[in-house]
């Protein structure tokens, strides 16, 4: 194997050449994980008009205290209060429109309401509880800039602005396929020599998260006909996604193969554990990831490598794996050569998150890693990472 990629350089040699994809309407309802391409901007100011921020009485200030008549009753939706005449309250439901004339709401809590008359006892502050026309965001201001991913909060800003539809970046569109004649799907019986397929599955759940529009192509046996006809068939996506075939061995054909049909491979091998073998390359507009087989090192090459570029594709303004910070629980030991990415256990404690690898670190124990929340980040040098350092990781929820 050549020299091999840091993780950053491989990163970058990623990111580089993930470009965001062409862009698309998208109505409302399905703009929930898309990447904006085109500023979305307020259609109307957001509150359209100064509302009352509790049930109460809009009142002017300088009356109070004083016992004033109910002038008015203003409901939600109610289409305008008109105005309010000197010497009188509007008694005012939570986003009813402020009636002109008043400057601030006295909570119902705070008033004595009998025979159509409002007793206040104590002086109000001008415009409590009043939320001003344009005080979240003003007609033709921007909701949400370009490159932000459209999650709960960002739909529900979009709704309340009155944005029907959402320039987004199209989603990637994603093959992925698994190599190995040794691979049997779940459920059905294995001969000896055989295992269960379990990285398509791996691989699809972290692209689906990550935005693209997944096809799962059949198991493909270590023949080179058998790859030729997949990859090609693979190579039509916009990304392509294996697993296996990139290691040494004499079965190992999808490098080869892939660089037969046209493939120009920009790197192979990055000096991360588990997950070196790892291979990218392009074809015109497409970009191939050759994941190694075995099922963590697939899981963390999807989360590492494949992901950013998906989100890069999609416009994304930070693409990159986005790392937190926590102590870890006990030393670990660095590796030398290469950085790697330890699976654990997190729990919170009054000083923050806390990180406990998880027994069974080998790259083919997927149900160990299973009982893991996140993926610690151990760069490679000399030494090792003391009991309660700080350590950065990937949440794996
Ligand atoms: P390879 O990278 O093809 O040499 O495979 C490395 C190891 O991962 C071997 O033990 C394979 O049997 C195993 N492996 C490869 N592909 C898969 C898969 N799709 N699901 C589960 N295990 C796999
Ligand atoms: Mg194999």
């Amino acid at each position: 194997m050549p020299d091999l990629l840091s993780l950053e350089e491989a990163l970058a040699c990623i990111l580089e050449r993930s470009k965001p994809l062409s862009s698309e309407i998208v109505p409302l309802e399905r703009v929930v994980g898309r990447v904006v391409a085109e500023p979305a901007l307020a259609r109307a100011d957001l509150p359209p008009f100064p509302s009352s921020a509790m049930d109460g009485f809009a009142v002017r200030g300088v009356e109070t205290p004083g016992t004033l008549p109910i002038a008015l009753r203003v409901a939600a939706g109610s289409p305008s209060s008109g105005r309010l005449e000197r010497g009188s309250a509007a008694a005012i439901a939570t986003g009813g429109s402020v009636p002109e004339g008043a400057d601030t709401i006295v909570p119902v809590e705070q008033v004595v309401e009998e025979n159509g008359h409002v007793r206040i006892a104590e002086p109000a502050r001008a415009d409590a509880h009043i939320r001003p026309r344009g005080g979240d965001v003003r007609e033709g201001e921007v909701v949400l800039p370009a490159g932000v991913r459209i999650g709960p909060a960002q739909i529900g800003a979009l709704a309340a602005a009155g944005v029907a539809e959402v320039r987004c970046f199209r989603r990637p569109r994603v093959s992925v396929l698994a190599t190995g004649s040794e691979l049997r799907a779940p459920g059905e019986t294995l001969a000896p020599g055989q295992i269960f397929e379990s990285n398509r599955a791996t691989i699809a759940a972290v692209l689906d998260a990550s935005g693209a529009e997944v096809d799962l192509l059949p198991v493909v046996r270590d023949d080179e006909s058998a790859h030729r006809d997949a990859l090609e068939r693979a190579l039509a996506a916009d990304v392509l996604v294996s697993s296996g075939g990139v290691s040494m061995g004499p079965h190992d054909l999808v490098r080869r193969v892939a660089g037969e049909l046209g493939v120009e491979e920009i790197f192979w091998g990055v000096a991360v554990k588990p997950g070196k073998p790892l291979s990218f390359g392009i074809r015109e507009d497409t970009l191939a990831f050759g994941l190694p087989g075995n099922p963590v090192s697939a899981l963390v090459g999807a989360l590492v490598f494949v992901r950013p570029a998906l989100l890069a594709l999609q416009g994304l303004s930070d693409p990159r794996p986005r790392f937190q910070v926590g102590r870890i629980e006990i030393a670990v030991r660095r590796n030398e050569h290469r950085d790697e990415f330890i699976r654990a256990r997190l729990a919170v404690d009054e000083r923050g998150v806390v990180l406990e690898p998880v027994t069974g670190q080998e790259s083919h124990m997927i149900v160990r890693a299973a009982a893991a929340d996140a993926l610690l980040h151990v760069p490679r040098g000399a030494g090792e990472i003391a009991t309660g350092d700080p350590v950065r990781y990937l949440d794996l929820s």
